[in-house]
């Protein structure tokens, strides 16, 4: 069980390690480069039509997932290459300068360029809502980085005892004392071997087997 847990928690830092350096590598783009993805489906109920979009952006330093939603006036009918259909996801990249990027109104980060904006309006053919979550991308890796970084020092702090151990003639594994018996641990039953990791390991596979 712990050695599931070890090696979970380790892959799980390495999936974290790699989306926080896709997220720094984003943001950088992001300062050149506008991209976002995005579906549309439009759907009519009754001679009635509603429509939905879903988009995932990233400019300045930012990034969000913004949800809008369209209902259309009774009569009113969204444009013809929306109907009845769902479109993309497209991605769509586009030159930085000329996007504005809008900040953040609602939500306790705010002042940290974190939260929500709620946008409705309407017109003669319907009325429009959004909703759009915007996170820093300096947040996200901030937040991507803490496990991959624990996973680390936690790793370095268990070598190094291990070596400490090993050079104290302890078991590296529970720290008895191995001088009477070098072969193996009267205590855990753990071999001592050259690899502190690898021993630990091993010792972990003879704990939970
Ligand atoms: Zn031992």
């Amino acid at each position: 069980m712990k050695r599931l847990r070890l090696i979970t928690g380790n892959r799980l830092a390495i999936v974290s390690a790699m989306l926080c350096i896709a997220i720094f590598s984003l943001a950088l783009r992001s300062f050149w480069r506008f991209d976002m993805v995005n579906l549309e489906t439009c759907r009519s109920n009754n001679a009635v039509w509603t429509g939905d979009g879903y988009e995932l952006a990233s400019l300045h330093g930012v990034m969000w997932f913004r949800h809008y939603h369209a209902d259309f006036l009774p009569g009113k009918l969204p444009p013809e290459n929306l109907r009845n259909r769902i479109r993309g996801p497209f991605l769509h990249v586009r030159r930085t300068k000329t996007i504005r990027l809008d900040h953040p109104s609602e939500g306790p980060l705010v002042a940290i360029g974190a939260g929500l904006i709620h946008s409705a309006s309407a017109d003669a053919s319907g009325a429009f809502t959004g909703t759009q979550y915007i996170v820093p991308h300096w947040l996200a890796a901030t937040l991507l980085a803490v496990l991959p970084i624990y996973a680390l020092t936690r790793l370095l702090r268990l070598k190094r005892r291990m070596r400490r151990r090993i050079a104290n003639d302890l078991c590296p594994s529970c720290g008895y004392d191995l001088r009477a018996s070098p072969d193996r641990c009267p205590e855990c039953g753990a071999v001592p071997s050259g690899n502190p990791i690898l021993f630990h390991v091993r010792r972990l596979t003879i704990v939970s087997g």
